[in-house]
């Protein structure tokens, strides 16, 4: 389909009023197009020529307006590292309307009615950052927002320093977050708070819509979702950095992408989040972390639910979360089944790795093409022993596994990524793109969207972490 030919539709702004403020984009001068994902435009479907004219960047600028474009910002709120704000909302993203159950949303595209002091814009750093890091988690396989295209500017935008800003058109079933709940909850705003939810369930949960006791249904699955979410992170090594509960999807999706990183080595405390100094949001803390936010989303629904039923159903997350994550650990290793004394197993290598200061994505690839020879395994160590211990047992499980060796590498080598886009890549990235130089962008995105392939161009991004780039902490400035 052309542009022009496409219509939209903006079923959010059936809610009343209090959920959100209509809003036009403002948009940036002397843009270019940066990336266009082709995938996306398919979902949409939009014609691949599109993507290559004016019209497009004009259209991801905000300047464009397709048939039945509305613009608004949404209402929520939020707790900000454990602490409760009434009022967030989209400070910097305007929805522009929903094209099969998709809801587009311009980040960048100047000040909304929730902006407080913020400018309403985002930086070309971290708009090259969510670009491609919502489509490496698709590759990957993990529920997540993605985008349709990346624009660039040469306006400037005041951050630390004088930075250029960007637009993303961000492209989600879902924009509902757990504070968009706690928001009306807050205000005692009831009627509201039930005809968000009953838009909730129609939007992600549409099997529910005529079950009775519908609500504690939703506040199941959502459960169901966060702590399947937190188990795929946690496998992946994915540290989110920010896990505010406005950065929480209704849908189970990962979100607002920011300070995050991959684990370089292996670390359970890393805390990716240069400004979140007590570790609230470090790796080892998500999947409670996780807990808490829907805690925060439970007590939200107290009006709608009875809490103590609410309180049985997140009882069972801890269990949840764990079954999840030891089917995707025994994957990640290639077992075949599961047997008692796994976690055990899994934690003897998570200590083993910290201990040796192993990077993590790097020995899960190494150990898909293990087949009893283990000089490039143990190289990944500072010392052999743990190393040769951990894989004594390895080669004592491996005698359970009814596959042999071949099918299990086979199987663990669509597993194990070869390529995850660590900070100091995409910072790589980011320096040429500065420089107007997009090719590495261009790079980035082909192994984000297939992170199991051998991709012999970008074999350097593929081995350790430099030592001078490891476990840093990165600035949530954006
Ligand atoms: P975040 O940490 O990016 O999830 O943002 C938290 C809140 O701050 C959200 O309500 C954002 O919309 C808002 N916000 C962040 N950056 C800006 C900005 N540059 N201008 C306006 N609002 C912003
Ligand atoms: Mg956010």
């Amino acid at each position: 389909m052309k542009l022009n030919e496409m219509k939209l539709t903006n079923p959010y702004l059936n809610l009343p009023e209090e959920c959100h403020t209509r809003v036009k984009p403002t948009p940036l001068k002397r843009t270019y197009l940066i990336h266009a994902n082709e995938d996306v435009a398919k979902m949409l479907d939009i014609d691949s020529d599109e993507l290559k004219t004016d019209a497009f960047v004009e259209f991801i600028n905000g300047a464009l307006a397709l048939e039945g474009s509305d613009p608004f910002a949404m209402c929520y709120a939020g707790h900000q590292f454990g602490h409760f704000v009434p009022r967030l909302g989209d400070g910097r993203a305007i929805n522009i309307g929903t094209v099969k159950n998709l809801h587009l949303q311009l980040k960048g595209a100047g000040q909304t009615h929730y902006s407080r002091s913020g400018d309403g814009r985002a930086v070309l750093r971290s708009s090259i950052r969510e670009y491609l890091m919502s489509e490496a988690m698709y590759g990957l396989g993990i529920e997540t927002t993605r985008a349709l295209a990346l624009i660039g500017s040469e306006q400037q935008v005041i951050r630390e320093d004088w930075e250029k800003g960007a637009i993303a058109l961000r492209v989600s079933p879902s924009w509902i977050r757990f504070g968009t709940f706690e928001y009306f909850a807050h205000k005692k705003k009831y009627k509201e708070l039930e005809a968000l939810a009953d838009y909730a369930i129609a939007e992600s949960y549409p099997h529910l819509a005529d079950e009775s006791n519908k609500y504690l249904h939703f506040f199941t699955e959502v459960v169901g979702k966060t702590a399947r979410l937190m188990a795929e992170w946690q496998a992946v090594g994915f540290n989110h950095g920010v896990m505010n509960t406005d950065n929480m999807s209704i849908a189970g999706l990962t979100i607002d992408y920011g300070p995050y990183a991959f684990l370089d080595d292996y670390d359970f405390q890393y805390i990716c989040n240069h400004t979140d100094q007590h570790g609230r949001y470090s790796f080892g803390n998500q999947p409670g972390i996780g807990e808490w936010n829907l805690r925060a989303l439970m007590q939200a629904l107290s009006p709608l639910v009875n809490i103590e039923k609410m309180e049985k159903v997140l009882g069972h997350y801890g269990r949840l979360y764990t079954e999840r994550y030891l089917y995707l650990m025994g994957q990640k290793l290639g077992l075949d089944k599961l047997q008692d004394g796994d976690l055990e197993f899994f934690k003897h290598l998570l200590g083993m790795l910290q201990g040796l200061t192993v990077d993590y994505t790097l020995f899960f690839r190494t150990l898909s093409h293990y087949d009893g020879e283990r000089r490039a395994l143990l190289k990944l160590g500072l010392y052999h022993q743990p190393m040769n211990d951990w894989l004594d047992s390895y080669d004592k499980r491996l005698e359970e596994n009814s596959s042999g060796t071949r099918e299990r590498q086979e199987k663990m080598l669509k597993t194990n990524p070869k390529y995850v886009l660590k900070n100091y890549i995409l910072q790589e990235a980011i320096d040429a793109a500065d420089k107007g130089d997009f090719t590495m962008v261009d790079g980035l995105f082909q192994i984000a969207q297939d992170p199991y392939a051998e991709h012999e161009a970008f074999e350097r991004w593929a081995g350790a972490t430099p030592d001078a780039f490891k476990n840093k902490k990165l600035s949530c400035s954006s």
